[in-house]
Order: structure tokens, then C-alpha cells, then sequence
């Protein structure tokens, strides 16, 4: 028989949680810049595609035809916000991105 029990489960299950929350707190960091200081943060530089001057390109969520041959550039926050090329979570996508991945 296995030796799964209730209490190995729990375990499991609470290292799952430790897991989560500590991503959640890392996500709230992120978000809690964006959407409370946004209007602070217009100094802030992202990093898109020098083509079609896009964050999610550059993180390769919706590509342009020229991403291939695509650099980046520095861009502000308030630059972006003038622009208005996409929804202001796609600039912060990324610190998400490399949260989730560390
Ligand atoms: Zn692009």
C-alpha cells in the first residue's frame, strides 16, 4: 500500500500554499505600482519593440511582423501612457514574468 496519508497530503498541500503566497506577495509589489502609481511612475522606463514600440511584443505576447528584426528601446511611462498602444499591465508583464520565473 502507498504510504500517502492525510497527513503527507497536508504537507504537500501547505508547501503548495507557502508557494503561492509568496508569488502573490511578489505580484502585489508589482501590481500595487502599477495601479496606485501610475501617474508617479511617468519617469518610469519600459522596455518595448523599437517597432511598434510595444511591451507585449517584446515579451513575445502579441509579436509584430517585424519582431524578428525588432530591437528595443527605453520608453517612459509617460511616453507610453501618450502613445496608449496597449493596456499599461503589459509594461509591468514582464517584472511579473521574471518574479514568477526566479
Ligand atoms: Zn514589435
Amino acid at each position: 500500500m502507498s504510504d500517502i496519508t492525510k497527513e503527507t497530503v497536508a504537507a504537500a498541500h501547505a508547501a503548495c500554499v507557502d508557494e503561492a503566497e509568496a508569488f502573490h506577495e511578489e505580484s502585489q509589489v508589482v501590481l500595487a505600482k502599477h495601479f496606485n502609481t501610475l501617474a508617479e511612475l511617468s519617469a518610469d522606463t519600459v522596455t518595448v519593440c523599437d517597432k511598434c514600440l510595444t511591451a507585449s511584443c517584446w515579451w513575445g505576447e502579441l509579436m509584430c511582423e517585424e519582431a524578428q528584426n525588432a530591437g528595443t528601446v527605453e520608453m517612459t511611462v509617460e511616453e507610453l501612457t501618450k502613445l496608449h498602444r496597449e493596456h499599461p499591465s503589459h509594461w509591468y508583464h514582464g517584472e511579473l514574468k521574471e518574479a514568477r520565473d526566479q
